[in-house]
């Protein structure tokens, strides 16, 4: 898959650090993308296990 967010992007976009901008383009990009989508689900599983 092409031009798929690289991890700081994805860990920001997690964050909640990106610009509405940003934020436009990977949640676009998700959409297309099974792989990324996966990331971000079992990222976000992870930072609510940690923080608890
Ligand atoms: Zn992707």
């Amino acid at each position: 898959m092409a031009d798929c967010p690289d991890e700081n992007d994805m860990a920001c976009y997690i964050d909640k650090l990106l610009s509405d901008d940003e934020v436009g383009q990977i949640e676009g990009h998700l959409l297309g993308c099974d792989r990324c989508r996966e990331i971000v689900v079992v990222t976000k599983k992870v930072v609510a296990w940690i923080e608890g």
